[in-house]
């Protein structure tokens, strides 16, 4: 007997009609003959819901306690699936994070996994139940309870198979898989048949929103095979692995793009060993994460030196940065926000040079200002206006071979 993890997120159990269909499908897997671990989200936006509630009451909420609030959304997912699952005869049992033995860190709303004692959950697969796990959450060594950063539930999933040795974790989501972009912005995206570990990570970083990026990391490591598929539709999803063939002629194989980011720039600084660890250290040490960095040489032998920050940490980032005028030594610092990363993903890059400058010339094309650049083996990065954002990733998807119809012309003129 084999066993499979399966992941519903929000909008998979969003209602109790969902949460009956979820059930069904989960009868049907275990009358195929397997074990089955289901993990689900909270029904819906409530997790939104419940992070609106705790604004109301204050600016700064505990994070111990906003752990405590959050994760009952997933523990009343669980229990209504398990309730579920007795109407049709199927004998179930709901475990919260604790209960199914996910240790994580001791460390509030973006804990890691540390272990999974899975002893309990291992009995009751041997007893012939359905084990629901309510995902995105785990308790610390201390015994208070964490959660694993929005999105989470997905790292659940693929921490689950990986512990349980699973034959496959299966995200079911609201699309029916893996798409080249977001096909909700980007009209002629299409779903791909699958996709490496590596280039799902980079997508998944860059702002895919379609997979958490640790579970990614995770699956990654611990060889987890994942099928991203659909909850609604009965057709075949993405196959996330460790080599996924180029379709020919491609060497980009998604898009990804992600809004609120800022350029900050901090001009003549002195051109010091230090000047460097000295400006981050300052941002580093109050959790602001700074995407790209740029350092220029100034005529007259200083630094200017400008990053990316999400808009969200911009002006904790300037009270920061002015605060330490005097040890910093800067002349001015300015910065520049509405602007947006797009971002091109493929393990063909490689072996392929002149992908960034194709990518500089489409944008030059389309006259969109390319502010910053990044690069990685398989990922090209510019940072645009906001504005240019969906037209800029239109025109990258098309010329990169990437739309609906052109796979299809390069699929015919093979056949021809
Ligand atoms: N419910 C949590 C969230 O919305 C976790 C998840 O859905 O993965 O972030
Ligand atoms: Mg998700």
């Amino acid at each position: 007997m084999t066993t499979i993890v399966q992941k519903f997120g929000g909008t998979s159990v969003g209602d109790t009609d969902k949460i009956k269909r979820v059930a069904q499908r989960i009868k049907q897997r275990m009358q195929e003959g397997h074990k089955v671990v289901t993990v689900v989200s909270a029904m819906g936006k409530s997790t939104d819901r419940l992070v609106e509630l705790a604004d109301e009451i204050t600016e700064e909420p505990d994070p111990r306690e906003m752990d405590m609030l959050l994760t009952t959304g997933e523990q009343v997912t669980i229990s209504l699936v398990v309730m579920a699952l007795k109407e049709i005869g199927v004998e179930a049992v709901s475990l919260t994070g604790w209960q199914a033995g996910i240790v994580t860190e001791e460390v509030h709303q973006d804990a890691r996994i540390k272990d999974i004692q899975t002893e309990t959950l291992e009995q009751h697969l041997d007893d012939g139940k359905a084990v629901l796990v309510a995902g995105f959450q785990g308790v610390s060594e201390e015994g208070n309870i964490t959660t694993l950063g929005r999105g989470g539930s997905d790292t659940t999933a693929v921490a689950l198979a990986a512990a349980l040795d699973a034959e496959t974790c299966s995200i079911f989501t609201d699309v029916t898989g893996v798409y080249t972009s977001d096909p909700r912005y980007v009209k002629k995206a299409r779903q791909l048949g699958s996709i490496s570990y590596d280039e799902m990570l980079e997508l998944a970083h860059l702002g895919a929103g379609v997979l958490h990026p640790r579970a990614v990391e995770f699956a990654k490591n611990s060889h987890v095979k994942l099928v991203v598929c659909s909850s609604m539709e009965d057709v075949e999803g993405t196959i996330v692995e460790e080599e996924a063939t180029m379709e020919q002629n491609l060497t980009v194989r998604g898009l990804a793009f992600e809004k609120n980011i800022t350029k900050v720039t901090v001009e003549r600084l002195p051109n010091h060993f230090d000047t460097m660890s000295n400006l981050f250290k300052l941002l580093a040490d109050e959790g602001i994460s700074v995407d790209i960095i740029i350092q220029q040489m100034t005529a007259d032998h200083g630094v200017n030196v400008s990053f990316s920050v999400d808009s969200s940490h911009l002006s904790k980032t300037l009270e920061l940065i002015e605060s330490a005028k005097e040890t910093l030594c800067y002349s001015e610092v300015r910065h520049e926000s509405m602007l947006s990363k797009v971002s091109i993903v493929g393990s063909g890059m490689i072996s392929n040079p002149g992908v960034a400058a194709d990518m500089f010339k489409v944008l030059a094309e389309e006259e969109v200002a390319i502010k910053m650049v990044s690069t990685s083996e398989i990922a090209v990065s510019a940072v645009v206006p906001e504005e240019d954002m969906i037209r800029a990733s239109e025109a990258l998807h098309s010329h990169f071979g990437l739309d609906y119809q052109e796979q299809k012309k390069i699929e015919l003129a093979k056949q021809a």
